[in-house]
């Protein structure tokens, strides 16, 4: 990735190396604890920490914080290794551990006794928790507090020999009971654990605390920015106050961040142990998991998860993020590495009965689109007997449908235009097929495009449709519901029964596409049970979520819908009082919107009102229930007017319905409107005079590739096409890019 960070680290970072601080040099670590696999969330560490040492020439270590044997796995420790590996870091030399380091720990904790900085205390743990104190009271101490230094020596080398059972006494530091921080009214230094460690054995049944470890670990490395999380902030002082007390090789220094927290799943590494255990996914690689072996498995290519962290940034104040940021670089990045190709989910037969039985057309059709500079095709074939998706055909089509109709027309993506003359039925009246005629191209024009297949040619594949783990934003939040009672029961979706065009029969396991109008999947490594292949969809292409939870599903006639009252499966809040209920009808009726949706709106005051005020404002229904449950979190309100611009402009097409999640992220992060938002991410609409300077920018920061591509490799414009989308943010017209693109490129320099 070619942009570089920027963020209060690396303005730290100059700062230190315009002060020569640290002799010049960069070296972060990632500190992975084994006791879990990775996740979207260490994503964003490991990018910064790698990203950091890339950017300035130095070095990032890998480390197992292995402190705890209980929790910890050798599968842990080469799980971790291997999807840092994937998502495009190396790390510096050999693989380090903290269990390396157990003997140096020791010897400085003997080092704090000798002091007079550290004591054996045989106080249980409740006993020294209790005493600790409060914010307003200062803390008890202990009665071992002031033991002879050499008490404590023996005490110490006596635990390390196993003389005593776990919990018997711990060696803590002697700071300050009355400290105004409380993480320095004499922590713990060790505790006593009578447990096999996965690489120490049972050389050790003494193992220290985090706090004591962790800065040490940084120490002996020589780590310069030693970078965690925000909640760490009032251990900073510990770590500051162990350098301090101990000859240390290096000094370095902690700085903390904002975690990334991601919306509709959990992040917790205990929640997602259990998830697999319970047997609620299928193992950590469950294509819908968080973890990075799930997001690999799921097909989400790694660059998109490099973008993606990039994209959120490096803060200080913590946010929720929606996975509509990271579906959005997902797509971002496939659009230019998905070839794009025929797929039928659920197949209606239809025969042009103005071919021949034994005509076969082989079509020579593209594998991108104009706007995508990338160029390929492969044989498609045309025949008399056709697959199309039933989706596709309405007998009694709603107002605006643009696809096959009886008696109407309809383009055949790459294969020409056909019209509806007939529908065959089956015995129970179900349409069983159409009878269709192939049109020349100047005998209709169609409104619409759809995928088709050649019956005869076609392959069978099982399609598994991934979508969103929970159904609600932050499972676990809400009182009186378990986490578990929220994941999402359509989270899963298998297809069997869907056909495939028959050029994919040879891709390798692996290979990412587009299925044209359905979305980006994967060929997976595993068969079905039938031996058929498996393709895991890996993003719909448009936000599917959002429409899915605002549109009524079209196969349910309105005759079926059910009242309020109907035994779905989704919870009810327990009180709801009157008046809402009401709105909730008043919602459903006057306004049509889904039952679901008119439940969320209405589930408490706060959140009814604020959909009144949106709906006072001039907002249409539709578009801002779909923001306010999609889009916002539970507690998430910014001013309504800004919401209601940002729906106007939308509609204005001031701004592409795929940026939303992006603008509001912004506003929320910025406290600003979406004008503002928009602007500061450079998604205002492009003018050509704004077009031509990002496009400048562009080719200014590759000037390696502006000479090749000037001195003839004009395969490069591609690369240049899509360095200038990414920048656009998606932004850009295409058509238009491409063109002023070309025009610069060409322009001698
Ligand atoms: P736990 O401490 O509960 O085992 P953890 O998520 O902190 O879980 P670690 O293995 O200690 O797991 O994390 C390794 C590194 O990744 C740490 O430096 C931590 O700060 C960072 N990290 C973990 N979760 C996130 C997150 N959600 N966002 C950003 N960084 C994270
Ligand atoms: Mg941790």
């Amino acid at each position: 990735m070619s942009d570089r960070l920027k963020n209060f680290v690396t303005e730290i970072i100059d700062g230190d190396l315009a002060a020569d601080k640290h002799g010049g040099r960069v070296h972060t670590r990632f500190p992975p604890e084994p006791n879990g696999y990775l996740h979207i969330g260490h994503a964003k560490s490991i990018c910064l920490n790698f990203g950091l040492a890339a950017q300035y020439g130095g070095k990032c270590n890998l480390r197992f914080d292995d402190t705890n044997p209980t929790t910890e796995d050798t599968e842990y420790v080469e799980s971790i290794q291997a999807d840092i590996r994937w998502l495009g870091f190396t790390w510096d030399g050999e693989v380090r551990f903290a269990s390396d380091y157990f003997e140096q720990f020791y010897a400085w904790a003997l080092h704090l006794i000798d002091a007079g900085k550290a004591y054996v205390d045989e106080q249980d743990v409740e006993a020294i928790r209790a005493n600790r104190g409060s914010a307003q009271e200062p803390g008890t101490p202990s009665p071992y507090r002031d033991r002879p230094g050499a008490e404590s020596r023996r005490l110490l080398e006596a635990m390390r020999a196993g003389d005593f059972e776990d919990g018997a006494m711990v060696l803590r530091a002697k700071i300050d009971m009355a400290h105004p921080n409380i993480l320095m009214r004499d922590p713990l230094i060790y505790r006593i654990r009578k447990a096999p460690h996965h690489r120490t054995g049972d050389a050790w049944c003494i193992y220290p605390m985090y706090d004591y470890a962790h800065c040490l670990e940084d120490a002996i490395e020589g780590i310069t920015h030693s970078v965690c999380t925000l909640e760490f902030d009032n251990n900073r002082a510990l770590y500051d106050w162990f350098l301090d007390n101990l000859p240390v090789p290096y000094r370095p220094h902690q700085y903390e961040m904002s975690r990334l927290d991601l919306s509709h799943t959990v992040m917790s590494k205990r929640w997602l142990l259990q998830l697999v255990e319970q047997g609620e996914v299928s193992g950590w690689d469950d294509p819908r998991m968080p973890t990075l072996a799930g997001l690999r498995r799921r097909g989400v290519p790694p660059e998109a998860i490099q973008r993606f962290c990039l994209d959120v940034g490096v803060t200080k104040s913590n946010a929720l993020t929606s996975p509509a940021l990271l579906d959005f670089h997902i797509r971002e990045t496939l659009n230019h590495e998905a070839a794009r190709v025929l797929v039928v989910q659920d197949p209606l037969p239809v025969t042009l009965t103005n071919l021949p039985e034994d005509e076969v057309r082989w079509l020579d059709a593209d594998l991108w689109p104009h706007d995508v500079p990338r160029e390929g095709t492969r044989p498609l074939p045309l025949s008399r007997e056709l697959l199309i998706d039933r989706s596709d055909f309405e007998e009694t089509p709603p107002k605006g449908f643009k696809r096959l109709t009886p008696g109407g027309v309809v383009r055949l993506r790459h294969g020409g235009v056909i019209r509806c003359d007939q529908v065959r039925r089956s015995e129970d009246g179900e349409v069983s097929g159409l009878d269709c005629s192939l049109l020349s191209d100047d005998e209709a024009r169609p409104k619409g495009t759809i995928h088709w297949l050649s019956t005869p040619h076609s392959l069978p594949v099982e399609l598994h449709l991934v979508d969103r783990l929970f159904r609600s934003p932050q499972p676990g939040t809400t009182d009186g519901v378990d986490w578990l009672d929220e994941l999402n029961p359509d989270s899963l979706r298998t297809i069997e029964g869907a056909r495939m065009e028959p050029w994919l029969g040879a891709s390798d396991p692996g290979t990412r596409f587009q299925f044209e109008r359905q979305g980006y999947f994967m060929k997976d490594e595993q068969t079905s049970p039938s031996g058929q292949p498996i393709f895991v969809r890996i993003v719909e292409l448009r936000d599917g979520w959002t429409k899915k939870q605002t549109t009524p599903q079209p196969a349910q006639p309105k005759a079926q819908a059910k009242p309020a009252s109907s035994s779905q499966t989704r919870v009810q809040p327990a009180e709801r009082s009157e008046a809402l209920q009401t709105r909730m009808t008043e919602l459903q009726e006057r306004l049509g919107l889904p039952l679901q949706d008119a439940e969320r709106l209405t589930r408490d005051e706060a959140t009814d009102a604020y959909f009144q005020s949106g709906l006072n404002a001039g907002a249409a229904p539709r578009p801002l229930a779909s923001l306010i449950l999609n889009d916002l979190s539970g507690d998430q309100r910014p001013p309504i007017q800004q919401i209601t611009e940002l729906l106007e402009m939308e509609d204005q097409k001031g701004l592409q319905r795929n940026q939303r999640s992006v603008v509001l992220e912004t506003m929320l992060k910025e406290n600003c409107g979406p004008k503002a938002a928009a602007k500061a991410l450079g998604l205002a609409e492009q003018t050509s005079l704004d077009l031509e300077a990002l496009i400048g920018e562009v080719i200014d920061q590759h000037p390696a590739e502006r000479d090749r591509y000037r001195s003839g490799e004009k395969q490069l414009f591609g690369f240049f096409m899509g360095a200038c989308m990414r920048a656009a943010r998606g932004g850009a017209d295409p058509k238009a890019l491409q063109s002023q693109l070309r025009q610069s490129l060409d322009s001698a320099p």
